[in-house]
């Protein structure tokens, strides 16, 4: 059957287009499955990176619980005793010095060879009523002339400020 030009073109042109559409299926189905390989990669980076976190805050957890210090550094329970012991001794052996010429109180007063006076004072030559006589101290005396080293009573209720101005 002889075929006439016209069909032959349009044969061809149907060719072409089957042709075309099967490259484009072809294409689609390739896009498919890089979208498909895209998704699963990500999703098992995620899980990944999920895992690693996971494991990170383990050690982390881990790390915190462990003391700093190891068993066999620190001080056994008869040592940490005897620790504690012998601060209690030191702070009973701590007393108050008392001058009785300066009256001043303290717990790092150095004292001189006499008894109840302080270095300064000794090294002065102070005797026990100089710095009262001297009027030194801020003393008050009552009815009866008898020295008062405590703060009146009409004075306890003082503001800071009004106990500076005296001061
Ligand atoms: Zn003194």
């Amino acid at each position: 059957m002889p075929t006439s030009a016209a069909e032959r073109k349009r044969k061809s042109r149907e060719h072409m287009a089957a042709l075309k559409a099967r490259e484009k299926a072809e294409k689609l189905r390739l896009r498919k499955k890089k979208s498909r390989e895209h998704a699963k990669k990500s999703s098992e980076k995620a899980e990944n990176q999920t895992l690693k976190r996971k494991e990170r805050d383990e050690t982390n957890r881990i790390k915190r619980q462990q003391p700093t210090i190891s068993e066999e550094q620190f001080l056994s329970q008869a040592m940490k005793e005897q620790v504690i012991k012998n601060f209690e001794l030191a702070m009973k052996l701590i007393k108050h010095k008392h001058c009785t010429s300066c009256k001043m109180v303290s717990l790092t007063m150095e004292m001189s060879n006499i008894p109840n006076i302080c270095k300064e004072c000794h090294s002065k030559k102070c005797t026990e009523d100089y710095w009262l006589d001297n009027n030194m101290l801020p003393v008050w005396y009552d009815e009866n002339n008898q020295v008062h080293y405590e703060r009146p009573k009409c004075l306890k209720n003082l503001y800071d400020a009004e106990k500076m101005l005296i001061q």
